[in-house]
């Protein structure tokens, strides 16, 4: 898996421009010459969700969902196009911790605290107490990383019977990240991610963080 790094902002930090890349006309996943479909790759650089925050006079206001959005056109042929879409991934790796850890927490929080663990106001009274319920909270939230990498596995199966023998992996061709600086690219095709640098003389280097994008994203998100 390769990775290609192009500029939408300045070294200020400032928005140029969506990457305007050079996308070479064969099927980004297999390789077969001018397909007649493309995969739309959108990216959305420093993403604010929304929500409400402080303002001035100690008062709340409703904050909208900010962000620069990018849209790419690659190529990618009508078979390869069915097993992106079979494969994709419905949630967010952050989310899903967020939405699913924080009320199972509570809510084995409460079963611990009905058990007697810790349930006492001076915690250092109970250190072994302490220790389970911080150990229950950490472990909570390694379980929905587990919860949504289960899912993941399940969606790239899903993918897999889609495939055809020229395709390089079940999963979308190309997937997007991006900082304050930099869109990256992640390719599943090595010889394609190798055409694009070509293409447009940028360099390649391994794609590290493929399976965490939220990880390489968190700098540059608000999250609202
Ligand atoms: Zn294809
Ligand atoms: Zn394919």
């Amino acid at each position: 898996v390769l990775r290609i790094r192009a500029r939408y902002a300045d070294q200020s930090k400032k928005i140029i421009g969506t990457p305007a890349l050079n996308w070479p006309a064969v099927c980004a996943c297999c390789g077969i010459p001018q397909p007649q479909t493309v995969y739309v790759l959108e990216q959305i650089a420093r993403h604010n969700r929304g929500g409400w925050g402080p303002a001035a006079g100690g008062v709340s206001t409703y904050i909208p969902e900010t962000g620069y959005q990018m849209l790419w056109n690659v190529p990618c042929c009508q078979p390869c196009l069915v097993h992106a879409q079979k494969s994709h991934h419905p949630f967010s790796l952050f989310w899903t911790v967020i939405r699913g850890g924080i009320p199972t927490m509570f809510l084995g929080g409460f079963i611990l605290f009905s058990m007697g663990v810790a349930d006492d106001p001076d915690a250092m009274s109970d250190p072994a107490g302490l220790v389970i319920a911080i150990a229950f909270v950490i472990l909570n939230f390694v379980a929905w990383v587990g919860i949504w990498q289960l899912i993941g596995a399940f969606m790239r199966w899903r993918g897999s019977r889609f495939v055809t023998p020229m395709c390089a992996d079940p999963r979308a061709p190309v997937a997007a990240s991006s900082n304050y600086e930099h869109v990256r690219f992640d390719f599943t095709n090595d010889r394609y991610a190798w055409g694009v640098a070509q293409a447009n003389g940028l360099w390649i280097e391994p794609a590290r963080f493929t399976t965490l994008p939220w990880l390489a994203d968190l700098g540059a998100r608000n999250l609202g």
